[in-house]
């Protein structure tokens, strides 16, 4: 029989996690309730929601499928130069969006809000595109991270200041499709 754990140990060879901080049904629960507040504050508005690739596509997956009003989605890709797992704030485009949000209603959708420089750069540059309103969606954040202030209207989960991957989060592109969200155990980074 295929259950939670096993899906888990098949991504992941059973030995790569340290330690399981959202399960499966944590954050399938919190999707759920944001969709629904979602609902709620756009059911007036032709809401456009905005993925940044690559890391927030399972929290678009799922948080759009949970959403029952009519949404479009579009994406962006972005590149964050910085020292290894830590942002500088200088971002490059790396796939702009498809749409002219020029008076849309933009939900941009994050997986995690680490130091907030990213979002902080991707917001300035969204404003500048005139829609009729920009807000953000991230299913997790790390208060303890934030080195910008960054109004994140809709939040999955805060969670501590640790390096976590899973449910679209990567280490070396790996992890992401993992149904939970878990810190690494060591031997993965050395
Ligand atoms: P920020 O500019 O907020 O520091 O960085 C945001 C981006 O850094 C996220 O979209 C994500 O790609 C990456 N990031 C930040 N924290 C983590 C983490 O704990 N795990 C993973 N896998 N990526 C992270």
């Amino acid at each position: 029989m295929r259950t939670r754990e096993n899906r888990v140990d098949a991504a992941t060879a059973g030995t790569d996690l340290e330690h399981v901080l959202l399960s499966r049904e944590q954050v399938a629960a919190r999707i759920a309730e944001l969709a629904a507040e979602l609902d709620r504050d756009y059911a007036d508005k032709d809401v456009l929601l905005v993925g940044v690739l690559k890391g927030a596509v399972m929290v678009m997956a799922d948080l759009s499928r949970a959403m029952s009003i009519p949404l479009s989605m579009d994406f962006m890709a972005v590149s964050s130069y910085g020292s290894g797992t830590k942002s500088s704030g200088v971002v490059r485009i790396l796939k702009d969006l498809d749409t002219d949000i020029s008076g849309r209603h933009v939900l941009v959708v994050e997986d995690i809000i680490d130091s907030g420089l990213t979002l902080s750069w991707l917001l300035a540059n969204l404003s500048s595109r005139g829609p009729a309103s920009v807000k953000v969606c991230a299913l997790l954040r790390k208060p303890d991270a934030a080195k910008v202030e960054v109004d994140v209207a809709y939040v999955g989960h805060d969670i501590p200041n640790e390096f976590v991957v899973g449910f679209g989060l990567d280490f070396a592109d790996k992890y992401r499709n993992l149904d939970c969200v878990a810190t690494l155990a060591p031997h993965v980074y050395s």
